[in-house]
């Protein structure tokens, strides 16, 4: 059935559907952008503060084997990646060791997008993406 009808009055403003759903627009207004070469820089999987996280491992070797079959064009799930932190934000993992030294001062992207002037600065597993 339709309800057009009501439309003729002009009084009746429609209604604005919710953006909420379009979460994956959202990803796209990162500060570093999502991307698959920012994720293939990304220093993260050598850092120390995820070197004794099984979690961190066990994505890794899931990550490599979906890169190899995603298309280039596409980017994994951020939740499947442990690292790129400065765009997605904290880590899902919990068994870091935020007490050794992040080395994000190391990586391209961080050069790249001068995230030393960003907040925050480094420790992006913990601290949230940079903005
Ligand atoms: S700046 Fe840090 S979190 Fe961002 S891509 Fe580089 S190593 Fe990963
Ligand atoms: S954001 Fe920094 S501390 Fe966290 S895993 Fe990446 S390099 Fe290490």
């Amino acid at each position: 059935m339709s309800n057009d009808r009501d439309t003729t009055t002009g009084e009746e403003k429609p209604i604005t559907p919710r953006d909420r759903n379009i979460s994956f627009e959202r990803e796209t207004n990162f500060a570093v952008p999502y991307s698959r070469e920012n994720i293939n820089r990304c220093r993260c999987p050598q850092c120390p503060v995820q070197a004794d996280s099984k979690c961190v491992k066990d994505k890794l070797d899931n990550l490599k084997k979906e890169m190899d079959i995603l298309p280039a064009d596409e980017v994994p799930e951020p939740d499947d990646v442990p690292g790129a932190y400065c765009s997605t934000g904290r880590a899902v993992c919990k068994d870091l060791n935020p007490g050794r030294q992040c080395i994000c001062n190391t990586c391209d992207v961080w050069k790249e997008y001068l995230l030393e002037n960003g907040k925050p600065s480094q420790y992006f597993c913990q601290n949230g993406p940079a903005t």
